[in-house]
C-alpha cells in the first residue's frame, strides 16, 4: 500500500511534508532523552507531543519501514469514532472520546481532509431494535451525549435505500484521510525537533547504567545501538517482541498479541452513491469487530468491511471467496446490492490481546517501573479505536514521562 493515497486531495502537499522527515538518521547519536519505537499514528503522536512539551530534549523515533504509517495505520476504515461501543471506564472509551475532539481540532488546524459525515447503527428486527437502547445508554455513560434514536421514517429520510426499522444516529462520527494525518504528525514531530528515523528496525533492548540500550539495524543493514532513560513501545503488531526484548515474560504478563485480519470489499460507484453515511449493524457480543458495515472514503469510494478472523502472519491479501460472507452480512439492510457488486479491496490486521473466544480486552498503556523497568512504557493491543485516539494517547504517555 502506498504511504500516501494517490486520491488524497492533498497528496502533493503531504509528500512535501514527509520529504526530509523520514530520511533522517541517528548516526552520531549515542544517548538521547527518549526513544519511541514505531512510526504509526500512535508513535508519531507520542513523539510530537514529547517534542512539544520538552523543548531542548532529544526525542528519537525508530521505524522499521522505509516510511511511517505503512502498517495498521494505513489499513483502517479511517473512521473517527464517537466512542459508543467500549466498556464504561475503559481506556478505549475515554481515549476515543477525548481523541475524537482533539482529532477534529487537529484536522481543522492543519487542513487534514476529513468529514463529519455521521453514522447510523441500524436495526432490521425488533430484537435488534432492543439492543439499540442499550447502545445509546452505553454511549451516554462514555460521554457521547449527541446520539439520537430514529424511527423507520427518520431513517428513510436520511438513507432512502437502507432497510431498517430504527437506528441510532451518531452525528459526530466522521472520516479522515489517515495518510495525511500520518504525514502531518511526522512533520509536527520533526518541526518540534524530534528525529523520525525510518529503516531502523529494533532487534534488542539491554539494561544500561542509566536506562536502556536499544539495538537496531540501520538503513545500511549494520547493527548499532542508542541509549536512553525513556523508551516507549508503540510498535503495533510488533509490540509483543519489543516488550520481550526488555525482559518481560509477555505470556505471563497478559501481553500476548493475536493477529486478527479484517478485509474490505468495494462496491461500484453507481451503487455506492445510494448510501450517504456510515451504516453499521448493531454490534453482537460474539463479534471480533463491529460487524460488516458501510465505510465511505473521502474520494467517494464506498466499501464494505472489515470482517474479522485470526491469522498467523502478516498477509494482506483479500480472499475473493469471502464475498459471500460479506453479502450475507449486508443483504438484509442494503437490499440494492447483488453479490457480483462486491470486489476485493484492501485488508488490515488488528493487534488483539484476546485469544479466539476470549472476551474483548482494553488497551494496555503502562509504565513498567513495577516490573523492574523504570522509564519503559508499553503500548500493547492498540487496535480500534487507536486511530481516533492517537492524540489523546500521545497526551497520556507524555504525562507519564519526566524529561
Ligand atoms: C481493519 C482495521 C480497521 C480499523 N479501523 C479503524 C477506524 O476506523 N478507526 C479507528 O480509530 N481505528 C481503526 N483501526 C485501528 C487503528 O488503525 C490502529 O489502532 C492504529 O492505526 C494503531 O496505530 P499504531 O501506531 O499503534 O500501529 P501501527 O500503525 O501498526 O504502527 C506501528 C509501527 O511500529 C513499527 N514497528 C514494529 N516493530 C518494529 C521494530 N521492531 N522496530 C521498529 N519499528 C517497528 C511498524 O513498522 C509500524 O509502522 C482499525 C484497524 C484495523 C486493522
Amino acid at each position: 500500500m502506498p504511504f500516501l493515497s494517490s486520491c488524497c486531495p492533498a497528496a502533493g502537499f503531504c509528500d512535501s511534508l514527509v520529504s526530509g522527515v523520514t530520511e533522517a538518521g541517528v548516526a552520531g547519536m549515542q544517548t538521547v532523552d527518549s526513544i519511541i519505537i514505531g512510526g504509526g499514528v500512535v508513535g508519531l503522536a507520542v513523539a510530537a507531543e514529547l517534542a512539544r512539551r520538552f523543548p531542548g530534549r532529544s526525542v528519537v523515533l525508530l521505524e522499521r519501514n522505509s516510511a511511517c504509517g505503512q502498517e495498521t495505520s494505513s489499513r483502517s476504515s479511517e473512521v473517527i469514532h464517537a466512542g459508543i461501543y467500549y466498556d464504561a471506564g475503559s481506556l478505549r472509551a475515554r481515549l476515543c472520546v477525548e481523541g475524537k475532539t482533539l482529532l477534529y481540532q487537529f484536522c481543522r488546524r492543519w487542513d487534514i481532509p476529513h468529514r463529519r459525515i455521521g453514522k447510523l447503527i441500524v436495526a432490521k428486527s425488533p430484537d435488534e431494535a432492543d439492543t439499540l437502547t442499550d447502545l445509546m445508554n452505553r454511549g451516554r455513560i462514555n460521554g457521547v451525549d449527541d446520539l439520537e434514536l430514529l424511527d423507520r421514517r427518520q431513517v428513510q429520510a436520511l438513507e432512502p435505500h437502507v432497510k431498517a426499522i430504527s437506528a441510532v444516529w451518531s452525528p459526530t462520527t466522521g472520516i479522515i484521510d489517515s495518510h495525511c494525518l500520518t504525514a502531518r504528525l511526522a512533520w509536527c514531530a520533526a518541526q518540534q525537533g524530534a528525529t523520525v528515523a525510518c529503516r531502523h528496525e529494533v532487534i534488542g533492548i539491554d539494561r544500561a547504567a542509566d536506562g536502556y540500550a536499544v539495538r537496531f539495524y540501520g538503513p545500511d543493514g549494520t547493527k548499532d545501538d542508542l541509549h536512553s532513560s525513556w523508551v516507549v513501545n508503540c510498535a503495533g503488531l510488533g509490540a509483543e517482541p519489543i516488550a520481550a526484548y526488555a525482559g518481560i515474560d509477555t505470556a505471563g504478563a497478559g501481553y500476548r498479541l493475536y493477529y486478527c485480519k479484517g478485509e474490505y470489499f468495494r462496491i461500484p460507484m453507481s451503487k455506492g452513491h445510494l448510501v450517504e453515511h456510515l451504516v453499521y449493524p448493531p454490534p453482537y457480543k460474539d463479534l471480533l469487530g463491529l460487524g460488516i458495515h458501510v465505510t465511505k472514503s473521502l474520494d467517494g469510494m464506498t466499501k464494505l468491511g472489515p470482517n474479522a478472523f485470526y491469522v498467523d502472519g502478516l498477509d494482506y491479501d483479500v480472499d475473493p471467496g469471502h464475498a459471500l460472507e460479506f453479502y450475507d452480512g449486508i443483504k438484509d439492510y442494503l437490499p440494492f446490492l447483488s453479490r457480483d457488486d462486491l470486489q476485493p479491496d484492501t485488508a488490515g490486521i488488528r493487534p488483539k490481546l484476546q485469544a479466539p473466544d476470549e472476551p474483548a480486552r482494553d488497551f494496555i498503556i503502562r509504565h513498567e517501573a513495577d516490573k523492574g523497568l523504570p522509564g519503559f512504557i508499553n503500548l500493547i493491543g492498540i487496535e480500534s479505536p487507536g486511530l481516533t485516539s492517537c492524540l489523546a494517547i500521545g497526551n497520556m504517555v507524555a504525562a507519564m514521562i519526566e524529561l
